[in-house]
């Protein structure tokens, strides 16, 4: 249901984060309930997403959007750029060959193809075929609850905001539907239903109504399911990749899942683009599992952690969540560094990748394998250049004439910005160099304009840039200068 900022700003450089907002729910507030288990349930914090990102990300917010009505939004992209997905066709097994992958694959009428292709990408699910294939290990466990989803409509009309409402044996949520106009509930069945055969909204609908002290007037949809917690033990295999819930699956609070996926897919993209198209070497694979895995494993174990607390029933459960939690919570989010801290985890604007063979050195506070901080209005958006999907490098400040021949004569978009207090504030150095990876990365960050360290990473890497266009000139909305 949930998009973070982080997935919205790699749409936005793909030139569609609008229209994805124009069709989801911009939730800017969430609210925090307790109580509810023999009566009414009250809320005890509100939080606003906006105060939270603002000056972080163009996207201060979380989107609420559905996975069917997104799944259709990104398919139409791909139909767009000529690309058509084959329903009802079916991967059955591959095998590495000299140079490529043979993989075979059923069609609905039963008739079975050989595909060949240089690389495959496991992004099958759960049950991975790919990973199945490759035989490797899916670690981890299943959590005894059982949880519910449920799209209903409620008697005091559309709700806008997030509400979640933790309790004891509670954990539900409440989102809005924008194509439905209803909202969507996800929550834990009662223990005492939870063991037997199936159940439907009526038996738990004395439950969930006072905890957010709605009624619900109207039932869409309804099931139940088990969440898993586990994390391939490789993300790749020679020619093979694991990419999403077939690399990773955890419980879905924090809304993390498939934008863990989308971040998987948007990074191991660029990288067999550019190595398809000649434009770098093989090694540039090697950093995808390292990046994903790492970053995967601390998810599922953080997400393991909170979960655990919030619905376990012993005293530190107990003590988590009716205290500690809203407490914690409360705090953080009256102080602006508590409030960022807790945008910066959920929004995954967080992520970054500092072991990372692709990452080098470091400027002001941003280091190699840094998300580019954003430079907000009224300076020039820096995001804006990222949308050519290649590599460029970023100074904010003066451009020495030597650096400027030096990115000339390697092919290297060179984006120059006017030092300014938002650079500042982002933790940019004025004059430094910072070259970003086409995912918006900060591969290398160096306070000097360096024409040999640049000139080193890309011999490393084997890197090949596309004739840049014109050199982008942007302009300082407050001051009105051109750079
Ligand atoms: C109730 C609920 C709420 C959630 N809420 C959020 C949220 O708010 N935010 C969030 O980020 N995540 C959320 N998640 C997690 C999210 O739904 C998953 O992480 C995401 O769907 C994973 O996407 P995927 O494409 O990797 O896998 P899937 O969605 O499982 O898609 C895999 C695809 O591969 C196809 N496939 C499988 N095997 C084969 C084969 N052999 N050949 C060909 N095709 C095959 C399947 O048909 C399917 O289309 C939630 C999950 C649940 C259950």
């Amino acid at each position: 249901m949930v998009v973070q900022a982080r997935t919205l700003e790699f749409y936005g450089q793909y030139g569609f984060a609008d229209e994805a907002i124009e069709q989801g729910v911009v939730a800017e507030n969430a609210h925090v309930r307790r109580g509810g288990e023999s009566g009414k349930s009250r809320e005890i914090l509100s939080i606003s997403f906006k105060e939270m990102g603002a000056g972080l990300s163009p996207y201060p917010f979380a989107l609420a959007y559905p996975q069917d009505d997104h799944e259709r939004f990104l398919i139409k992209k791909l139909k767009d750029l000529g690309c058509e997905v084959q329903w009802k066709t079916k991967l059955t097994g591959f095998s590495e060959q000299e140079g490529g992958v043979s993989a075979q694959i059923e069609r609905d009428t039963g008739r079975v193809e050989e595909a060949e292709s240089e690389y495959i990408c496991g992004c099958d699910g759960a049950h991975s075929c790919v990973r199945e294939t490759l035989r490797i290990g899916f670690p981890g466990g299943t959590y005894e609850q059982l949880f519910y989803v449920a799209d209903v409509k409620i008697a005091r009309g559309f709700d806008r905001d997030l509400h979640i409402n933790l309790g004891e044996h509670i954990l539900a949520l409440m989102f809005p539907v924008r194509s439905s106009g209803m909202q969507r509930l996800i929550g834990l069945v009662p223990p005492e239903l939870s063991g037997g055969g199936s159940i439907d909204f009526e038996e738990i609908r004395g439950h969930v109504e006072p905890l957010f002290d709605i009624q619900v007037t109207q039932v869409n949809w309804f099931a139940t399911y088990r969440v898993h917690h586990r994390v391939a033990e490789k993300f790749r295999v020679g020619r093979a990749f694991l990419a999403g819930d077939a690399a990773h699956i955890h419980s879905p609070v924090g809304g993390q899942g498939m934008n863990t996926g989308i971040g998987d897919a948007v990074n191991l993209g660029w990288k067999l683009a550019q190595v398809l198209q000649g434009r770098a070497g093989n090694s540039i694979l090697d950093t995808y599992e390292p990046e994903r895995i790492g970053f995967a494993r601390s998810l599922v174990a953080t997400t393991d952690r909170a979960f655990t607390a919030m619905v376990g029933e012993s005293l530190t459960g107990e003590f988590t969540r009716r205290i500690l939690a809203p407490l914690v919570f409360g705090v953080a989010t009256r102080f602006s560094l508590g409030r960022h801290a807790i945008f910066r985890t959920i929004s995954q604007t967080r992520i970054h990748y500092p072991d990372s063979s692709l990452s080098e050195g470091a400027a002001g506070d941003v280091h190699g394998g840094d998300r580019l901080p954003w430079t907000a209005a009224p300076a020039a958006d820096n995001f804006r250049p990222l949308r050519s999907l290649d590599w460029q490098a970023h100074v904010y400040g003066e451009i020495d004439k030597e650096f400027e021949a030096g990115c000339s004569k390697l092919g290297l978009a060179l984006q120059a910005f006017a030092w300014s207090e938002s650079a500042k504030h982002a933790g940019l150095r004025q004059d430094a160099l910072y070259l970003v990876r086409p995912d918006g990365y900060v591969a290398l960050a160096s306070v000097e304009q360096s024409v040999s360290k640049l000139r080193g990473f890309v011999e490393r890497f084997q890197l090949r840039f596309k004739e840049p266009a014109a050199q982008t000139r942007l302009k300082n909305e407050s001051t009105g200068e051109e750079t």
